[in-house]
């Protein structure tokens, strides 16, 4: 059997009709760049996520630098992320002109270490930016405490959460501005890239819409300089089609979540944690075990592929050398590269599909 990390073909197939349908309209419309079917889904997504305001841009990376960018971050200032997550949530602090200042994960849920923000503020920090990694929220509340009680910006990385919840409440909707990718991979991915700025604040709103499309609110009447980072009207479309389906896969992905959970009880290998309250939406299914790269090999040849999120904690990587780190500064996240595996995860994996993986998993951990 094979079966990949994600599928986005089993997907399209699913709702092939709708698709066609929708990039048809466009096409036929000419409506390409901005127009009405980027205002519909930046109104559907912003009531999606019980969110004021939605602003389409380009892809996730430029909605994080535009958020920061607009909210006055930049030279000078630092701003705290985690340790471990995707190049474009540091990249885009640097982006902005600011400094990055990396802080570990928290050991259960992989999540930014609050103890460990806390220390690392200083009075050039201007603002935290974790990330609700592999669609779990990060501790939002504490975070939402320790940037009110020292006058911090909190933006929410929020481009593997589409629609993940804290006690009920959407993500995107905790801080100054919350950041979506529609990467083709993502929760809710789009046909190419995508992304959006979500905020309850109105005048930063608009600040990043006139950022995105070169500083102007009306046409060749510049304020600014901006930078050139719209949403199409084909991404858009395609994305208000599947918008509607997104709970749908949500849930699938928790069961899948929940099988997989089931089968691997007393394997020997740590599976992810929800914290109580949590939505956690599983954009990614990451697993941890010694010898990981054996049984991560193992499993490639059974035709299973497993993914890696991410080899390298971010301080470590050659573009941070500047910033001097070794590995000790990160224990939990440098240990944890050594040893997580992201199964399988999309909402058309069967419950066979999810029991062979597993099979083949603990097939492979015993040979190891
Ligand atoms: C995908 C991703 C991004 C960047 O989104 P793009 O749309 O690819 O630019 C940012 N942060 C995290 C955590 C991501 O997973």
């Amino acid at each position: 059997m094979k079966i990949p990390l994600v599928d986005l073909k089993a997907q399209y197939a699913a709702i092939k009709h709708e698709i066609d349908e929708a990039v048809a309209r466009v096409i036929n419309e000419t409506a390409f760049v901005g127009g009405k079917y980027v205002t519909k889904f930046e109104e559907e997504f912003a009531a999606y996520c019980r969110a004021k305001y939605c602003v389409g841009v380009g892809n996730g990376t430029d909605a994080l630098y535009i958020a920061l960018r607009m909210l006055g971050v930049g030279k000078g200032d630092e701003v705290i992320t985690v340790a471990n997550s995707f190049i474009a949530t540091s990249e885009a602090i640097t982006m902005a002109g600011a400094r990055v200042v990396f802080v570990d994960c928290d050991p259960t849920t992989y999540n930014i270490d609050i103890e460990k923000v806390v220390s690392a503020i200083t009075p050039r920090t201007k603002a935290i930016m974790p990330v609700h990694l592999y669609g779990q929220p990060a501790d939002m509340m504490n975070l939402k405490a320790i940037a009110e009680k020292n006058g911090l910006f909190l933006i929410e990385d929020a481009a593997q959460a589409h629609g993940a919840e804290i006690n009920g409440q959407r993500v995107g909707t905790f801080g100054h501005a919350a950041c979506f990718s529609f990467y083709p991979g993502k929760n809710l991915g789009a046909y190419g890239d995508a992304g959006a700025i979500v905020t309850n604040d109105e005048k930063l709103a608009m600040k990043c819409r006139m950022i995105a499309n070169h500083g102007r609110a009306q046409k060749y009447d510049h304020e600014f300089e901006g930078v050139n980072s719209r949403l199409d009207g084909l991404q858009a479309a395609i994305l208000s089609v599947k918008l509607k389906h997104l709970d749908e896969w949500t849930e699938k992905r928790r069961k899948i979540a929940s099988l997989y959970g089931n089968y691997l009880k007393n394997s020997g290998i740590t599976i992810p944690v929800e914290k109580k309250g949590v939505r956690h939406v599983y954009h990614l299914y990451v697993v941890r075990m010694k010898k990981r790269d054996l049984v991560q090999k193992a499993l490639t040849e059974n035709g299973i592929s497993a993914g890696i999120h991410y080899p390298i904690a971010l301080p470590l990587l050659q573009a941070y050398r500047y910033l001097g780190h070794s590995d000790k500064d990160f224990p939990v996240a440098t240990q944890y590269a050594q040893e997580i595996l992201s199964l399988p995860m999309y909402p058309e994996l069967s419950e066979g599909q999810v029991e062979y993986v597993c099979n083949q998993l603990k097939n492979a951990l015993g040979k190891v």
